[in-house]
């Protein structure tokens, strides 16, 4: 089951990139096309740079899945040592001092739970780990269960001291679970290293956290297909031009299982404990930093379309496209005239 899913997710990330190489860039003598994708992080991470050399763009390559590798150590839940597994563990005995990366990203964790009033939460561990989605364990939980859990989900118990970087968590039977918010990051970090390294062209592709670096080298944006969110399709609904820009997709059909009809998926309603169930298949946002991106993606996702709007047309520099379950595509007023529906299945919303 796992393996099935993996598969699937590439096919998809494949297409996404191959569409974004074809449509999105012309050969230019200057640059040096390198592409490479390596494992991390639970998915495949693609990234496309236009090298001087490509010896060069093999150095950047090492340089960006090493600082990958950095983040994955420290913040994963699913590393042994790492800062999220020690502070966890430590759950209602002691404080646990953290790297001020990790650190960071558990304040932004508590600011966003406010900011997305509640939507998003990093303190819903224990019942990611219940349904275990994409998991070995997945399942169907006994409603108990989660009524249970949902009382260890409080984040004003993860304490925070910003003068020596110490975390801890108060409630005993509560798990913090970075899994919404580091691959975002992870993102725009792997985009630092790439611009450190003078290069002006480039895409960073992880797991559907997009983040495209400068325009396409023959002078356009870069056309971004965004993926139907169907299971079993692989296609796109259409194509966002952008620049200098993150594009970050939620949804309920890449991380699910199916029992007795019924779709399950990975991103999960804290008010309710059961994966979020409303009118959405899948929304993008398109904002400065992948970081966002992230958190706002899976919280909008959440808030459901008549709210996510709202929400969203509230903030300064985010952009939105949701599509709901009807194939219908509602796009915030500052993506309007860029981005193009592809499949007739789908209809632009008023
Ligand atoms: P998003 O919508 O961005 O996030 C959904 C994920 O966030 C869920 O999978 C869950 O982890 C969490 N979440 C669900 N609901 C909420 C909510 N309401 N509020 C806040 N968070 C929520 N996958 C593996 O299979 N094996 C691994 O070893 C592994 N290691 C990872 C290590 C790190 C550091 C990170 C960041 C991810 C790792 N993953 C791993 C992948 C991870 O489990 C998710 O699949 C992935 O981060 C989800 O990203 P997304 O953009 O698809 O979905
Ligand atoms: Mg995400």
């Amino acid at each position: 089951m796992k393996n099935i899913k993996v598969k699937r997710t590439v096919i998809l990330l494949g297409i996404l990139v191959s569409f974004l190489l074809l449509f999105g860039c012309s050969e230019e003598e200057d640059y040096q096309l390198v592409q490479e994708s390596r494992f991390a992080l639970g998915t495949y991470n693609q990234v496309t740079v236009y090298a001087p050399s490509e010896e060069e763009g093999q150095d950047i390559m090492d340089a960006v899945f090493t600082r990958v590798n950095e983040i994955e150590n420290l913040m994963s839940i699913n590393v042994e040592d790492s800062d999220i597994s020690k502070l966890n563990e430590k759950a209602g005995e002691s404080s646990v001092t953290v790297d001020p990366e990790t650190f960071h990203l558990l304040d932004l964790g508590k600011e966003y739970k406010e900011l997305t009033d509640g939507t998003f939460n990093i303190g819903i561990g224990t019942l990611i780990q219940l349904w275990d989605i994409g998991g070995d364990d997945q399942q169907v939980p006994e409603e108990a269960e989660i009524g249970s859990l949902l009382n260890h989900t409080d984040l004003n118990q993860l304490i925070l001291n910003e003068d020596s970087y110490e975390a801890r968590i108060e409630d005993p039977e509560m798990i913090v679970d970075l899994g919404g918010i580091a691959k975002g990051y992870a993102v725009d970090q792997a985009v630092q290293v790439i611009k450190n390294h003078g290069v002006e062209h480039a895409i960073v592709d992880f797991g559907g956290d997009v983040y495209v670096l400068g325009g396409n080298p023959d002078g356009n944006d870069w056309r971004i297909g965004i993926s139907t969110p169907e299971i079993g399709e692989s296609g796109v609904v259409g194509r966002l031009f952008s620049s200098d820009m993150s594009v970050v997709s939620s949804g309920d059909y890449e991380r699910y299982f199916i029992e007795n009809d019924q779709l399950y998926h990975h991103i999960i309603d804290p008010s309710t404990g059961h994966p979020t169930d409303n009118e959405l298949s899948s929304v993008t946002v398109i904002s400065d930093s992948a970081l966002e991106g992230d958190i706002l993606s899976t919280a909008m996702f959440v808030m459901g379309l008549e709210d996510g709007l709202d929400f969203v047309n509230d903030l300064e520099g985010v952009e939105a496209v949701l599509i709901t379950k009807s194939k219908e595509v509602y796009l915030t007023t500052g993506v309007s005239d860029l981005f193009e529906i592809m499949d007739e299945e789908y209809t632009l919303a008023d």
